[in-house]
């Protein structure tokens, strides 16, 4: 057994936690395509309810994109982790706050760059 103390910026650990949500979300994404796909097929003749499907599909493909933004940027992380840029701001090149990239672990950007960002 590797009996290494873990790090909290552990590549490796990062990795399998990244790899996770990767699976998560494409499990995710399996579901709302198979959702979108059943209410296309059941468009319904009731006029009142085609309104509603469509309304419900339109946030269908929303949070399909978001879920797809989500994966490109865990697949970018990953790379980040091979080239071994991994926790370092994209913007400025400064160390990312470990706490941060613990809740956030495909973040790019740290907290003074993600601000500016957010203001202009
Ligand atoms: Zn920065």
């Amino acid at each position: 057994m590797n009996a290494r103390k873990k790090q909290p910026n552990d590549p490796h650990a990062i990795r399998i936690r990244l790899r996770e949500q990767m699976v998560d979300i494409s499990e995710r994404r399996a579901r709302i395509d198979h959702q979108i796909g059943h209410r296309e097929e059941a468009l319904a003749a009731d006029f009142s309810e085609q309104a509603i499907e469509l309304e419900n599909s339109e946030t269908m493909y929303a949070l399909d994109d978001q879920l797809r933004n989500e994966a490109r940027e865990i697949q970018a992380a990953l790379a980040r982790l091979d080239l071994g840029t991994y926790g370092l701001c994209e913007a400025c090149g400064a160390g990312i706050d470990e706490r941060r990239l613990a809740a956030l672990p495909a973040i790019r950007f740290c907290v003074r760059c993600a601000t500016k960002a957010e203001r202009s």
